[in-house]
């Protein structure tokens, strides 16, 4: 009998078993894929403190702090850059004042004199944080997965947790896909796109929905000193890494169930694209599409992440609903979903708005 099995190995559950590691807790990690077998290998890999809430800005600052202790070489600190007009950054500035996060804020012109390959008009403005992330999402799964092993965590891939098995309102054993069960005192859901099939073997359903994301790696021929940025006049986002540029238009299609094929996006995505792209960036190169990236993100209606103890599962917190964010805020919200197990409920107590009661559909469980 483990103290924690965390389901799910994607940048949610492998920080929820981090955490429960440092608490010197006996916990198990089991993937049905391995390491980083979801959304978190296909995402972009941008991490900014530039979100629309003070909530998500903290998340994020702290989640880039663990990042950097847990993995040495899957990032740098390129800073981020928001570029739009006035009345669209508002929200974002706000957010960052309210918790005291360092920015600048730069015209057009100071913009393109630090960073000349920006081609920007007099309207638009830019938003500076300078210690945001661009993340190689790849060898940030390897070196947690390293870090995971080095702290004696049991990792267990290759095989899928099937059916929940509760007594009451516990949550007792999981059944997994090779026969076996593992019997657990607390239990974290960190399947992503996957929590809501799952939950569906006790009878829970999670009014969560899918989508489809896309984005693209792009050769430009020459590494670029240049921020990652957003651009919300474009609706664009992009991060360097080395010679490449990674990213796309915020761009997403609705599924029924998480799309893990390697098909490539829609070309129109792809075009329109690199079209907003040229408008805003001079490159030397014409850009050279060298890789794609789809997967599936799972969202909430009322666009906030789930986090919390799930009614009729009592000894079981999830963690759901991070949309195109959740590389960002996936290790705080990992990190926070342990320590709600094994320190106690009021750790939770400043997200009682995350809770997963609002997204179940009411019939669906008893207490
Ligand atoms: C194209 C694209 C670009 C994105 N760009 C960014 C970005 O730039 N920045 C950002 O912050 N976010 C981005 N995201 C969003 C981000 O990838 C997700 O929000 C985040 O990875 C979700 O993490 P997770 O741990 O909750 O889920 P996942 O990473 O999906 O992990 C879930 C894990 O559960 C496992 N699993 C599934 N079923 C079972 C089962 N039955 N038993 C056991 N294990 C199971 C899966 O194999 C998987 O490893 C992007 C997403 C996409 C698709």
């Amino acid at each position: 009998m483990y103290d924690l099995a965390v389901l799910g190995e994607g940048i949610v559950g492998c920080f929820a078993a981090l955490r429960a590691a440092e608490l010197g807790a006996d916990v198990i990690l089991i993937d049905e894929r391995g390491v980083f077998g979801g959304a978190s290998a296909r995402a972009a890999g941008v991490f900014t403190v530039q979100l629309d809430t003070p909530r998500d800005a903290m998340l994020v600052a702290k989640s880039i702090e663990l990042v950097k202790r847990y993995s040495k070489n899957s990032w740098i600190e390129t800073g981020f850059l928001q570029i739009g007009r006035e009345g669209a950054l508002r929200e974002s500035l706000e957010a960052l004042t309210k918790c005291e996060i360092r920015y600048d804020v730069l015209d057009h012109r100071e913009i393109m004199e630090k960073w000349p390959e920006f081609i920007l008009d007099s309207s638009l403005k830019g938003i500076y944080t300078e210690q945001d992330l661009s993340v190689e999402p790849t060898i940030l799964g390897r070196d947690l997965r390293e870090a995971l092993i080095g702290r004696g965590v049991r990792i267990y891939e290759g095989v899928g947790a099937r059916r929940l098995l509760r007594e009451g309102d516990e949550l007792r054993s999981v059944k997994l896909s090779d026969s076996s069960t593992v019997a657990a005192n607390y239990f974290v859901l960190a399947m992503g796109s996957w929590n809501r099939e799952l939950l569906n073997s006790c009878n829970i359903e999670l009014e969560t929905f899918l989508l489809t994301c896309f984005a693209y790696r792009l050769d430009i021929g020459k590494s670029l000193n240049i921020p990652s940025f957003s651009d919300e006049y474009l609706h664009t986002y992009w991060r360097p890494w080395q010679n490449t540029l990674v990213g796309g238009r915020y761009d997403a299609e609705f599924t029924d169930k998480p799309d893990l094929s390697s098909a490539p996006p829609p070309l129109k995505s792809l075009k329109m694209s690199l079209k907003l792209l040229l408008k805003r960036l001079r490159t030397e190169t014409e850009p050279r599409l060298v890789e794609h990236m789809r997967g599936p993100c799972s969202f909430t209606s009322d666009g906030l992440p789930v986090v919390g103890r799930i009614p009729g599962l009592d000894n079981a917190v999830i963690v759901d609903g991070l949309g195109g964010y959740g590389l960002m805020r996936g290790p705080a919200l990992g990190y926070l979903a342990t320590e709600a197990l094994l320190r106690g409920p009021k750790t939770l107590d400043g997200f009682t708005d995350l809770s997963p009661s609002r997204v179940l559909k009411k019939h669906t469980y008893t207490r």
